[in-house]
C-alpha cells in the first residue's frame, strides 16, 4: 500500500515550492485530498498525516464514509457530477460542492440546506476547453447565471472549478487555468462587493504546479496522495 504520510509530505512540498515560485503565500492554497474509491481507514491515515479537507465523487460512497468519520473534524467537498434529484444529500452532508452546472441545482441546494448548517460553499464547474462531452457551463453561461446564484440564501457562491484537457506540455497546461482566472475576474465585475469570488478550484496530481502559477486556491489531489486507483 502506498505510504500516505510520505506522499502527503511530498505533495505539500510541491505545493509550497510552486507557491514560492509564483510569489504566492502557500497558506492561500488548500490541498484537497480526493478520497474517491478509498476506504474510511485510508482517510483516517490521511487525517493523521495532517490533511483535513477531502473530496468525493460518488454520493453513496461518500455518505457512508462521512457517517463513519464523524469523530474527526473534516471538511467534505463534493466534486462529482450531480443529478438534480440527488441534491438533498449534498445539501445535508457536505461543506462544499465544486460541480454546480446550472441554476436549478443551485436553487435546490439552497432550499435543501439544513437551517443549522453554515451556507453551502459552491463553485461553478466550467467547461474551459469547450469539449462537447464534458460537463460544465460555458464561460458565457457562467457569466449569465452567476449573479442569480450569488443572490440565493443558504449557499455561498465562492468561485470556479475546471478540469482542463490533459496535456504534458507545461506551457500549454497553464493556458486553460489562465482563462479560468480571467473568467473569475470578468464575473467579479458583475457582482456586488460582498459577493466577489475568491476561489479557483483547479489543478490535480499531474498539473498542480501550473494551476498554482495561475492562481489556484484549491488543488484537488488523489493519486499522488493515496496511490493509483484500481
Ligand atoms: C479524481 C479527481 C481528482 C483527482 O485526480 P488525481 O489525478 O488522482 O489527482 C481531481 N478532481 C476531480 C474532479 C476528480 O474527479
Amino acid at each position: 500500500m502506498a505510504n500516505i504520510e510520505i506522499n502527503t509530505t511530498s505533495v505539500q512540498r510541491r505545493l509550497q515550492q510552486a507557491a514560492r515560485d509564483a510569489g504566492r503565500n502557500p497558506e492561500d492554497i488548500l490541498l484537497l485530498a480526493v478520497s474517491k474509491t478509498r476506504t474510511s481507514a485510508q482517510v483516517r491515515l490521511a487525517v493523521d498525516s495532517g490533511l483535513s479537507s477531502f473530496g468525493e465523487n460518488y454520493l453513496q460512497e461518500a455518505v457512508e464514509k462521512i457517517d463513519q468519520l464523524t469523530d474527526l473534524s473534516i471538511s467534505w467537498h463534493f466534486i462529482g457530477p450531480l443529478q438534480s434529484n440527488k441534491t438533498r444529500q449534498v445539501a445535508e452532508h457536505f461543506d462544499w460542492i465544486h460541480t454546480v452546472d446550472r441554476l436549478k441545482i443551485a436553487q435546490r441546494l439552497s432550499n435543501q440546506r439544513p437551517a443549522d448548517r453554515a451556507p453551502l460553499n459552491i463553485c461553478l464547474q466550467i467547461n474551459i476547453d469547450n469539449e462537447p462531452s464534458k460537463s460544465g457551463l460555458t464561460p458565457e453561461q457562467a457569466i449569465e447565471v452567476a449573479s442569480s446564484i450569488a443572490a440565493l440564501p443558504n449557499i455561498r457562491l465562492r468561485g470556479l472549478m475546471a478540469i482542463p484537457k490533459p496535456s504534458n506540455e507545461p506551457a500549454e497546461q497553464r493556458q486553460p487555468f489562465a482563462r479560468l482566472r480571467a473568467l473569475r475576474e470578468e464575473i467579479n465585475g458583475t457582482l456586488d462587493n460582498s459577493q466577489k469570488l475568491d476561489t479557483l478550484s483547479m489543478g490535480m496530481s499531474g498539473d498542480l504546479e501550473p494551476a498554482i502559477h495561475e492562481g489556484a486556491t484549491i488543488v484537488r489531489v488523489g493519486t499522488d496522495i493515496f496511490g493509483p486507483r484500481s
